[in-house]
């Protein structure tokens, strides 16, 4: 296994010990090929040097970026020499083996050290050097690969003695590898860090912590809110980019929250920052009811929410189907979040849909089997009972508005007063309740169509309330007659209402309160239809 050291190639960064390394190899006989400034070097101490250039046939160029990269140089450190095919094929191109490489790398971390400027940094970015290193430790069967002014003592040695063995060439493959690893290992930490300026400018603006602080000592007061927060969080992860890509963003949160930014990832690619949004406002749609429930989420608004009842055969799934049927269209690319295990029933709908998200409190194995299939989908784990905030911040330039969490919970027809129509019978009024709770977590103006545990039609985020009434009548089609509807806030006027009652609805809930409320109880009256005044609204913006 020893083999014989009769060419090698040097291609050094650091000069270190170069020339005592050069003067032994020639006093052996051994032909060294160099580049550029190695070969400069080992030239002008008086020593015979071949150009790689001449042995490529092809000028070192692009400013050293193309220097070594060439078949003529690869085929000669990448040839078997067990094989009788590799030296044929050597022998038929006129190119001649390596025994000994050296080589160390363009000095990247003294060059990011040195505070140099990106584009400099990225020159330093050796290409053909890693590319020699990692192709002379693949074939270490053949040659000896030095990375290391340290190990060049015991490959001069190994040279007098005739050659080297396959035991020094296994240990030098190794440090090769390590050293490629190492070297990639500092380049991709300054990509993460320093890519762009403007960048980590906004990264380091986004700083290490936030702490919402008092600004001063202040007056006792009875509000539920303190002079400052205390709200402390630490920034978790960079996102790749915020709402787009032009933005940096990050994830920040808090100690000991269970809520969505602490799921637990079972699989998929990394969370973006509106995956983060949707699959929030998924879980605040579906973790909202105690029966089996899904939501179907895009742009932050429910696209199709379903509620199953709790004994039904694989209720989750059939909640998912109907939430499903609600829009398919808009469910494609959506973030579904479910309230229950998923069943492998429902894995398998959802493997046929394009699917960003899938949030649960749990997956059944099979579930997970199937869905980790998937390359696109991201699966998270969050527990039905997550924590959610007391208190709700938003962002506007130049503060914070806070607000306590909207978690009224009394969501039962009990407290709500008929003021048109008759009274509606227990399937009707079960819907009713549905609808008022989902249209909670449907971007105001919302209009929520629903029949039978399912949202059939969902008009959302728009800037009247006839639009949001149009819209879930036509998502509705059909569906829209003999459907209930419910109004996350009073109809100023009566003709958002009439474009639901023309459609066909057999029931409205909706807070009441309006200076108009007696056009619009006439127009119900009018139509037959049963309205009912919750007295709260869930405006959600
Ligand atoms: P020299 O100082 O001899 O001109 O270049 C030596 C350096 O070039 C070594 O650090 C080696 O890793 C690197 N090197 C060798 N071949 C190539 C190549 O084809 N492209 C680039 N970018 N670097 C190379």
């Amino acid at each position: 296994d020893q083999v014989v050291i009769e060419r090698a190639l040097i291609s050094v960064s650091d000069k270190t010990g170069l020339l005592g390394l050069a003067a032994s190899l020639k006093a052996d006989g051994v032909e060294i090929v160099s580049t550029g400034s190695t070969a400069a070097t080992i030239r002008a101490a008086g020593y015979d040097v071949t150009d790689v250039s001449a042995v490529t046939g092809f000028p070192e160029s692009l400013d050293g970026r193309v220097k070594t990269l060439h078949p003529g140089v690869h085929a000669g450190i990448l040839a078997d020499l067990r094989l009788e095919s590799h030296e044929a094929q050597l022998h038929e191109l006129g190119i001649k083996a390596f025994q000994l490489v050296v080589v160390n790398l363009y000095p990247f971390v003294e060059t990011v050290e040195s505070g140099a400027e990106p584009a400099d940094v990225i020159e330093q970015i050796d290409i053909g050097g890693p590319a020699l290193v990692r192709a002379s430790a693949k074939n270490h069967a053949n040659v000896a690969i030095v990375v290391d002014p340290a190990s060049y003592g015991e490959i001069i040695e190994a040279v007098a003695a005739g050659g080297s063995t396959l035991k020094l060439r296994q240990k030098l493959a190794s440090l090769a590898f390590e050293h490629t690893a190492d070297y990639d290992l500092s380049v991709s930490a300054w990509f993460t860090e320093n890519v762009y300026d403007q960048w980590q400018d906004d990264v380091e603006a986004l700083g290490e912590d936030v702490t919402f602080e008092a600004a001063d000592d202040e007056e006792e007061d009875e509000s539920p809110f303190p002079a400052g927060l205390g709200i402390e969080v630490t920034r978790d992860a960079i996102l790749r980019y915020g709402e787009n890509s032009h933005q940096a963003a990050a994830l920040y949160v808090g100690e000991g929250g269970r809520g969505i930014a602490q799921a637990r990832q079972l699989h998929g690619k990394d969370m973006s920052y509106n995956n983060y949004v949707d699959a929030d406002a998924a879980v605040r749609a579906a973790f909202d009811f105690s029966e089996p429930a899904v939501a179907i989420v895009k742009h932050a608004n429910p696209c199709g929410i379903a509620i199953a009842k709790p004994n039904a055969p694989d209720a989750i799934a059939s909640a998912h189907l109907r939430a499903h049927a609600c829009d398919p269209i808009s469910a494609f690319g959506g973030v579904i979040a479910a309230n229950r295990v998923v069943t492998f029933d429902m894995a398998q709908t959802i493997s046929e849909i394009f699917t960003e998200v899938l949030v649960a409190p749990g997956f059944e194995p099979a579930a997970v089997e199937l869905l980790t299939k998937k390359k696109n989908i991201r699966l998270l784990e969050l527990p039905a009972d997550y924590e959610r905030s007391s208190l709700e911040l938003h962002q506007i330039s130049g503060g914070l508005l806070v607000q306590e969490t909207d978690s009224f919970e009394d969501f039962s027809s009990a407290g709500w007063t008929l003021v048109a129509g008759p009274e509606v019978d227990d399937f009707m009024r079960a819907d009713l309740e549905f609808a008022w709770k989902s249209c909670r977590s449907v971007k105001s103006n919302a209009i929520l169509l629903a029949h039978a545990g399912a949202s059939v039609g969902v008009g959302m985020g728009q800037v009247n309330r006839v639009d949001s009434c149009h819209l879930a009548v036509s998502r509705a089609g059909e569906r829209a007659e003999g459907s209930v509807a419910a109004s996350d806030a009073f109809f100023p006027f009566a003709d958002g209402l009439e474009v639901l009652l023309e459609a066909g609805i057999a029931a409205v809930v909706q807070p009441g309160g309006s200076v108009r409320d007696p056009e619009v109880i006439a127009a119900a009256t009018a139509a037959g239809v049963s309205m009912y005044f919750t007295g709260e609204r869930h405006f959600f913006h």
